[in-house]
């Protein structure tokens, strides 16, 4: 691919030179009429755009205090400006976190503040031109909404919020992506994100079941719809079939083989990424959770468990109680319902590295460390389990379960350098919406300080394998790795190690 260019990767990084507008041509393709209207957002942008994006400001300025309070509350210390990986990358100035913030905010001060009103140039107050709208597409689409900004921000400025914002206002106006919004339509019209029907899907498992079979002579069930079933597995739709989430599939399915708990997957429910949560949308977000509260009351299970996911596990963990009564919250029959239904001895939900840890420490599971040997581990924290979410019952569960479990499958481990790990981990390059090919460009440069690190444990540690629990993470590493001279197949799931270290039959 000619016009993908990866920058040379560098032992101590720095900030780089700045190369004002150097993405100002990267841009994903937008949503077509049939897209938008089938979110309920008009085909194409609406002839008083300028209106109507003004106005949909107000309104989520009335009902997010936080957006206001990040508006109002920056002071251009500048603490920001050299944490985000786009802005590492590409060197480009409006990839500053402050300077992604700013292309809202000058809108904001300009139409919702005094100063603003009375002396726009002294306090840095723009009108929403066509070229400021057009920007606002192309840079809230170089935002992977992963916080990492917000991390070092003494305000706790998040960015993310900010770029959900700016979202939401041109979804309003019709002028989304075509990214997400084909997707949230295709889980609305099928239930999962690539489209996969409920014959498709069923053929898939059942071929999984044989597979399994024939590498470990265990009858091995990845069941559909069963009814009465104690868990409900929400997992993304990637694991069915994408590499290599698929082996992380088959490791669940051991874990519950080995453990002896009955569960299912879903094809109402069979995805648990939730694109609503990208652009911004809770009406969209909400409409997604749904089905899988659907699901668990259609099948009478007693637990909810999540597969490796970030965004999935950030709306489950945080969200799904309010939008859907998953877990506590949510006040309407049909949650009140589920909690009745939901077995509140466990966490609900429950992510899948959270189940396997505990059968780990209940001596439930018979695991040969050995044979992960020849792979020597390092673990990338993906940036919405380790910003956005909890583990367990701990403070920092999200860092030290994972850790754990990889520990516990595998003899060799090796972290990355201190300040690219746990809360200030580098997002992967591929989140928030952005894992579309027409901006592979923006992918590759957005994952360079992930790889200058991996490049580091690599050369002095041998590291051959590096451990993830995201679908993004692991379908944008294999894309990208190879741009950086890395193997796209040393990427792959915890559980993925931890299929290959279980030994199914009788405990020995
Ligand atoms: S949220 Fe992440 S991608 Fe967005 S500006 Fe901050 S560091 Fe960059
Ligand atoms: S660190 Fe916070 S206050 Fe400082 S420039 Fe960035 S967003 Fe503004």
């Amino acid at each position: 691919m000619a016009d993908v260019t990866a920058p040379a990767l560098r032992e101590y990084p720095v900030a780089p030179a700045l190369l004002p507008d150097a993405m100002a041509g990267s841009k994903p393709y937008t949503a077509n009429e049939k897209m938008q209207e089938a979110l309920g957002f008009p085909g194409s942008l609406v002839d008083d755009w300028h209106d109507k994006a003004i106005g949909k400001m107000g309104e989520l300025l009335g009902k997010h205090r936080s957006l206001r309070v990040y508006l109002d509350s920056c002071v251009h210390c500048g603490a920001c400006s050299d944490k985000c990986h786009y802005f590492l990358g590409t060197g480009d100035p409006k990839n500053m976190p402050v300077a992604r913030q700013d292309l809202l905010r000058s809108v904001y001060r300009r139409h919702f503040t005094l100063p603003g009103k009375l002396f726009p140039k002294l306090v840095g107050a723009r009108e929403l031109t066509r070229e400021v709208l057009d920007d606002w597409y192309k840079y809230y689409n170089q935002c992977s909404e992963c916080r990492r900004c917000s991390v070092f921000c003494p305000y706790g400025i998040d960015t993310a919020e900010v770029t959900m914002a700016a979202r939401e206002i041109l979804d309003t106006v019709g002028y989304g992506a075509k990214y997400t919004n084909e997707i949230i339509g295709k889980v609305h019209r099928i239930g999962n994100n690539l489209g996969l029907p409920a014959p498709a899907l069923a053929d898939t498992l059942l071929g999984l079941e044989e597979d399994v079979k024939e590498e470990t002579g265990a009858d091995v069930k990845f069941p559909l719809d069963q009814k009465g079933a104690e868990v409900l597995l929400v997992t993304p739709s990637a694991d069915f079939f994408a590499e290599p989430h698929v082996d992380s599939l088959i490791g669940y399915a051991k874990v519950f083989h080995a453990a002896g708990i009955s569960w299912t997957l879903s094809s109402h429910a069979s995805e648990a990424a939730n694109f609503g949560l990208f652009i911004g949308s809770y009406e969209q977000m909400r409409a997604v959770a749904l089905r899988i509260r659907e699901a668990a009351l259609e099948l009478g299970v007693k637990r909810i468990v999540v597969g490796e996911c970030g965004h999935a596990w950030r709306v489950a963990y945080s969200y799904w109680n309010t939008l859907a009564g998953i877990g506590s919250g949510g006040d309407d029959p049909f949650a009140r319902q589920l909690q009745g239904q939901l077995d509140h001895n466990y966490r609900q939900p429950m992510h899948i590295c959270e189940l396997t840890w505990d059968l780990v420490q209940k001596g439930a599971l018979v695991l040969d460390k050995e044979a992960n040997d020849h792979r020597v581990v390092t673990f990338h924290d993906s940036c919405n389990v380790a910003r956005a979410s909890r583990m367990g019952d701990d403070p920092g569960g999200q860092f030290e379960i994972p850790r754990a479990l990889i520990r516990a499958v595998a003899n060799r481990y090796v972290e990355m350098r201190e300040g690219t790990t746990h809360e200030a981990t580098f997002c992967c390059g591929g989140g928030g919406g952005l894992l579309t090919d027409e901006i592979l460009d923006l992918r590759v440069k957005g994952a360079l300080p992930r790889m200058e690190s991996l490049r580091e444990v690599a050369d002095r540690h041998g590291v051959n394998f590096m451990a993830t629990i995201c679908a993004i993470c692991k379908a944008q590493f294999t894309k990208v790795l190879p741009y950086y001279g890395f193997n796209r197949a040393m990427v792959g799931g915890i559980h993925q190690l931890v299929s290959t270290a279980i030994r199914l039959g009788a405990k020995q």
